[in-house]
């Protein structure tokens, strides 16, 4: 739609200029410093940093219902820069100008229900939000736009030259960080570093493709971790680990994404979250916070965390009901389906301690909600979701499990509505469907088959002396008729079908 076709009380607000200020908090001493360098952790204590808007307060000028107007209108904007997250400009990167917007076409995502069997199954009703249909079929590319986005207008304004990009990965943050830095022309080249043969071959394709370097070191992820914030200290590289507070703004989008399909009415809302590294469900909670801020929602949603029992430090963290007793032990995590969550020390827990405290204090004690899923539960939830239309993956099975078992255990109600992240495409995770469908499953990861889950596909050749197709050969006519006939008639036996006319 073209600007002067939009009504004349928002034209002014659909094409946002760079506006307000932005500092680094760190969130365990609050000291502040400017943006105008990379930093991942505070210089004084080494905590982690979020970004702040010095200037947040002048977005109340605009009340929130003229907010929602403005947000919806912008979704039919043309303009490139606008089509993704940063239709949400003035939350998530008010300073860029939109020129160096970098868009791959992320967010946008859809929100799918789930049919009345699956409905029925999990025991209320619910919606995967396929963030698997983002250009590197992960969530990650929400935050690694705004951390490249942001690269790109220091790169410009700086004139900084041969940046390289780095990141540790459980697969999908190095094929979102090098599909980004393989965008830009100037001066950005990416390595990823990723535990030897803990990521999947679908994910490790992916920074291959886009001539990345690519480090395998032995070891899981929290290793990786290590080693790259060691490079980070002492070398000329920019981080895009989740400790990058840039991926956290971005991936704020999700929350907004979410507000605005439900036309901004989330209070009855669970929103459903795998944790991992436990950047995401960072985001999610910060950006419920700010739109109630601005009045743009008037209640929070419920979150739910879900972790798997192999890798569940958050769930222990919060398993102590007393929060003066808490603390938070790292965990060593054992082998798990969700791989891409299977982290035992996760970077922003900080983060998460502040913000569940904060979003509590608004929303009551029970609005924040962690489980823990056996990953049996996890392979299970993702197939009966796949066979009902869905295309999660299996952090996506482990969000549905944690539904299931949330529900069961009375820490949600069934009358509300859940919104689950299937937080990457099936189709990268296909190697544990593959073991559970062999039963192949390594007997640490404790998942057994169950026969009316499994699949496989059937090879069907026509009976003993009848002539078979040979690629590059052409085949007489009778012969290949006899092919037809004799293969269709075996597979409709097979099938069950009877025939109608002969
Ligand atoms: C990164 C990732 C997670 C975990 O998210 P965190 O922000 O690390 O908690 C879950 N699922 C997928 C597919 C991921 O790539
Ligand atoms: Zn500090």
């Amino acid at each position: 739609m073209r600007l002067e076709q939009f009504p004349q009380n928002v034209r002014e607000h659909i094409l946002p200029q760079p506006a307000g200020t932005y500092r680094y908090r760190c969130y365990t001493c609050q000291a502040e410093y400017g943006i105008e360098t990379l930093l991942y952790t505070c210089p004084e204590c080494r905590g982690v940093l979020m970004i702040r808007d010095v200037e947040w307060e002048r977005l109340k000028q605009v009340p929130g219902p003229k907010w929602r107007e403005i947000f919806d209108y912008r979704s039919m904007v043309t303009e490139p820069a606008l089509r993704g997250i940063y239709r949400f400009h003035e939350l998530l990167g008010s300073i860029l100008p939109l020129d160096a917007v970098v868009y791959l076409g992320e967010g946008h995502t859809p929100l799918v229900r789930a049919n009345a069997r699956l409905r029925d199954w999990a025991g209320m009703p619910f919606a995967f939000k396929n963030d698997g249909q983002n250009p590197s079929a992960s969530f990650k590319d929400r935050g690694m736009a705004s951390a490249f986005s942001y690269l790109n207008h220091l790169i410009r304004s700086r004139r900084l030259e041969k940046v390289l990009a780095v990141c540790a990965s459980t697969g999908d943050t190095s094929a979102a960080a090098a599909l980004y830095a393989s965008y830009l022309v100037d001066g950005v080249t990416s390595a990823v570093l990723l535990p030897h043969g803990k990521v999947t071959p679908q994910q490790l394709s992916q920074p291959l493709g886009s001539g990345a370097r690519v480090i395998e070191i032995p070891g899981v992820f929290d290793d990786c971790m290590k080693i790259v914030e060691h490079l980070a200290d002492r070398y000329p590289v920019a981080l895009m680990n989740s400790k990058n507070a840039w991926r956290i703004l971005g991936q704020e989008s999700y929350s907004y994404e979410i507000a605005q399909a439900c036309d901004y009415d989330v209070g009855h809302l669970v929103v459903v979250v795998p944790i991992g590294n436990a950047g995401n469900i960072t985001a999610v909670l910060e950006g419920f916070l700010k739109l109630l801020d601005l009045e743009i929602i008037t209640a929070l949603p419920t979150i739910l965390g879900v972790q798997s029992e192999h890798a569940n430090p958050v769930y222990l963290y919060y398993l102590e009901s007393d929060p003066a007793r808490r603390t938070f032990r790292p965990v060593t995590v054992r082998p798990s389906v969700a791989q891409a969550a299977m982290i035992g020390n996760p970077v922003s827990m900080p983060r998460v301690i502040r913000l569940v405290e904060r979003y509590r204090a608004v929303a009551g004690e029970r609005s924040v909600q962690v489980t823990e899923v056996t990953e049996q539960e996890i392979m299970d939830a993702m197939l009966i979701a796949n066979r009902n239309g869905h295309i999660a993956c299996t952090q996506g099975g482990e969000c549905l499990a944690g539904l299931k078992r949330a529900l069961h255990e009375g820490l949600i109600s069934g009358d509300r509505e859940a919104v689950l992240d299937a937080t990457a495409h099936a189709l990268k995770f296909a190697v544990f469907q593959e073991k559970y469908f062999e039963d192949r499953f390594e007997p640490d990861f404790e998942v057994t088959p169950r026969a009316e889950l499994r699949n496989a596909p059937m090879l069907v050749r026509p009976p003993e002396g009848v002539a078979e197709p040979v690629p590059g050969r052409s085949m007489d006519p009778d012969a290949f008729r006899r092919f037809v006939e004799s293969t269709a008639a075996e597979i409709a036996e097979r099938l069950n079908l009877k025939e109608v006319r002969g």
